[in-house]
């Protein structure tokens, strides 16, 4: 279906930081698969991985029990602040059950909060909370027991509040809205507002989790404990996995009430836990905090001599670049000079190169963006 706006050009290989297209040309990949391949293309670990997995078991329902899955549940588990998970397969999902553990959380009608300009994901549940008119529209989107707030604006949230809401979905940073960081009093407002009137406080991680703000989750970065997280993007390391977990108060969910076919199956949950152990790993999210700030500083530099960008936002390796103007074309101005790039909200270049990105492919970037905006017309 013709549902997406794809760029001309066909890749047929990728290694760590690099794509390559048909004819071997080789282009700086800063979406990694939009914030999805967290180790980069085709990881020794992720490849492996597959490889060993696909021999012994590659799928069984969730009628039985998996080691793998077994094992990835109690991994999750042991490095978060939550007690259960669900698994299903993509960050839309990873909302929805979370949308679902909010409904049944109080009474039939209750309210769920949820922000302006977020995204949440494109199914009808999710899309119900994606407050943003040019996914919603056409689609006669149910919002009646959805309120909008103002993100970053905890007055908006506080003058609405009632014991008739029964949870709060939020990004702590809005990714599709253009990478606008939560501000931590806003975030810990919205934690004390949930507990005030028992509403349970949802936190979409699903972009901004798995090690991106330079914590392996992102509410961790912000000092802030949520209920509920939903997860995703990173999680699989390419593969396709969502996961929503919840503490004790979130855990109502029971037989019957929900379930998926493929969710955490024995060849995604064995990647999933790969791709925990190396980012949670020694050293590993030290090294996310020190290319963050090395971009960042590269950047702010960058920016003093370039009158194309108004500011430059985010945390971690999760970066928006702000352009006075909407700039035209630049995605494909980047790749005519061999450089992967995708927008964010409406005047945003998102950054959010794979984790392991080194300080040579920083510079690359650097000096490749630099060219791209120098034949910007804004
Ligand atoms: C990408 C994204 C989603 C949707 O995830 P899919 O895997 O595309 O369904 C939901 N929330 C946030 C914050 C996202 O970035």
């Amino acid at each position: 279906m013709n549902v997406y706006k794809r760029q001309n050009i066909t890749f047929s290989r990728g290694k760590g930081s690099y794509l390559y297209d048909k004819q071997g040309k080789k282009y700086l990949d800063f979406v990694a698969g939009i914030a999805v391949n967290a180790l980069g293309h085709c990881h020794p670990i992720i490849s492996e991985t597959i490889n060993k997995q696909s021999e012994k078991l590659i799928h069984i329902s969730n009628l039985y029990y998996s080691e793998e899955q077994n094992k990835l549940a109690k991994l999750l588990v042991e490095i978060s602040d939550h007690s259960s998970v669900f698994f299903s397969n993509s960050g839309t999902e990873a909302v929805e059950c979370g949308l679902k553990i909010a409904k049944k959380y109080k009474a039939e009608g209750s309210k769920i909060i949820s922000f302006k300009n977020s995204f949440h994901g494109r199914s009808l549940g999710s899309l119900s909370v994606t407050a943003q008119d040019k996914y919603q529209e056409g689609f006669g989107v149910d919002t009646r027991d959805v309120i909008y707030c103002d993100f970053n604006n905890l007055e908006s949230v506080k003058s609405i509040m009632g014991h008739d809401v029964a949870a709060i979905i939020v990004e702590p940073i809005q990714g599709e809205g253009g990478i606008i960081p939560g501000e931590n009093e806003f975030l810990k407002g919205l934690k004390d507002l949930s507990n005030e009137y028992d509403a349970l406080l949802i936190f979409d991680e699903i972009q901004c989790g798995i090690g991106r703000t330079g914590d392996f989750f992102a509410y961790k970065s912000f000092g802030v404990i949520p209920d509920v997280v939903c997860l995703a993007k990173g999680l699989g390391g390419g593969l396709p996995i969502g996961a929503t977990l919840v503490n004790k108060r979130a855990d109502i969910l029971s037989y019957g009430d929900h379930g998926s076919t493929f969710g955490g199956n024995p060849l995604v949950a064995s990647v999933a836990k790969e791709v925990i152990k190396k980012v949670n790993g020694p050293k590993f999210l030290e090294s996310v905090h020190t290319s963050a700030k090395y971009l960042m500083d590269q950047l702010q530099i960058l920016k003093k001599s370039c009158n194309h960008i108004n500011e430059i936002r985010g945390k971690g390796l999760m970066l928006g670049i702000e352009m006075t103007t909407c700039p035209i074309n630049i995605m494909s101005l980047a790749l005519d000079q061999q450089l992967l790039i995708v927008a964010a909200g409406k005047n945003t270049i998102r950054l959010v190169p794979p984790l392991n990105v080194s300080e040579y492919e920083i510079d690359l970037f650097i000096e490749k963006f630099k060219e791209t905006l120098m034949k910007v017309e804004v």
